[in-house]
């Protein structure tokens, strides 16, 4: 039996095995493997592909966010408003700083930030609002922006999953003071291991984080430290190889939408919930989620015909375990809690063929109408 992956990495790889075996090959005759030339190509096409001034490559995406509101100076005795339908590490940044996170509920249909709900969780210590682009669909950001400027609120835009996704026009990434990608291997640009990099307009952030993510350096030498930093650097490996993934991103991003319309017109009469778009919002489909009540029995179907589906989020923030002397209880967001027990996420990819797709709707149209 043929298995249908949630994402076919090693697929994508073969498109693009020439490229990057070339790339890779020019980074390991040059004798520089870590911050040069090709971090720093790289980072001035990220940049200008969002839209932005400045990139600057970090380790990983989680870096991103913790750099970003280190350098802000966020710690002890500060707030920061997230979703608490998210990846961990989203989080898990804030909390790492000694800041305290405070979640607010989300959209039961986008996922996204309930921005109505920003005004309640406001107090005098909320410092900064980090909305995640979730899924690759852009959150509201005129709301949230000016929630921040009336309150002087710094914003971060957690972009792992939405590199290319647009708002109104313009990327994501290009709307708060900063915004962090992943370059994990799974993400839409995905690097063989790990990388990231954070993206902005905001000249002195960006010099901040240049020191930051090579233990605080100044700029006198090597071995004068201003600050206290972190070893979070992107190597050429990883850059060099991003490169050339970045030149098919929008067409790879155009080949997910073009299968989740499939999905979504295929699925649409079915009792469950498939993605809302906003008119004003475009969507990259890093993940295509939907909704059911029944969602332990249809991804047994699924995998019994070796198809791979996983459940995003099982637990939100709110409850997770190490979480529990923040204060939440069950009930306190009712909806993140109820889209946890019901989301799943199908194969999508830019690789997934027509006959797998085809395979993965009839194996759901078999489970729900038999
Ligand atoms: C992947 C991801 C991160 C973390 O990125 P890493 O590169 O894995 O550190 C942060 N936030 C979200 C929403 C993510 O999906």
């Amino acid at each position: 039996m043929n298995r249908t992956p949630l994402l076919d990495l090693a697929g994508q790889h073969r498109w693009i095995r020439v490229e990057i075996q070339e790339a890779m090959r020019r980074v390991l005759d040059s004798g520089r493997y870590i911050l040069g030339p090709e971090v720093k190509a790289l980072e001035e096409e990220v940049a200008a592909f969002s839209g932005t001034r400045h990139g600057i490559g970090v380790a990983n995406g989680t870096d991103a966010l913790l750099l970003t509101l280190d350098a802000w100076g966020i710690g002890p005795g500060d707030e920061v408003i997230t979703s608490p339908f998210t990846f961990f590490a989203t989080a898990e940044v804030i909390s790492r700083l000694g800041a305290r996170p405070v979640f607010i509920d989300i959209d039961p249909e986008t996922y996204l930030l309930d921005v109505e709900q920003l005004e309640q969780k406001y107090t005098p210590r909320t410092r900064a609002i980090l909305p995640v682009h979730l899924f690759g669909q852009p959150a509201d950001m005129d709301e949230v922006t000016a929630f921040a400027k009336d309150y002087g609120l710094k914003v971060l835009e957690d972009a792992a999953q939405a590199i290319g996704a647009e708002y109104k026009g313009r990327k994501v990434g290009s709307f708060g003071d900063a915004a962090s990608y992943s370059f994990f291997p799974t993400k839409n640009l995905g690097g063989y291991g790990d990388g990231g990099m954070v993206i902005t307009d905001d000249e002195e952030l960006a010099k901040k984080l240049r020191s930051l993510r090579v233990h605080g350096r100044g700029s006198q030498s090597k071995y004068h430290h201003i600050a206290l930093g972190y070893n979070s650097r992107l190597d050429e490996l990883q850059a060099a190889a991003l490169r050339v993934k970045l030149r098919y991103l929008e067409a790879w991003n155009e080949a997910r939408r073009v299968k989740a319309e499939i999905y979504d017109q295929s699925l649409a009469d079915l009792p469950i919930v498939i993605p809302t778009v906003p008119a004003d919002r475009k969507h990259i489909y890093h993940l295509y989620i939907i909704q059911t009540r029944r969602r332990q029995e249809l991804m047994k179907h699924l995998r019994d015909q070796g198809i791979d589906t996983a459940a995003y989020y099982p637990v939100p923030l709110h409850l997770q375990e190490v979480y529990r002397d923040l204060g939440y209880r069950e009930g306190d967001l009712p909806v993140a809690e109820e889209v946890s027990r019901r989301a799943m996420a199908l194969p999508l990819g830019p690789e997934l063929d027509e006959v797998a797709q085809d395979g993965v709707v009839a194996a759901i149209r078999d489970f729900f109408l038999g």
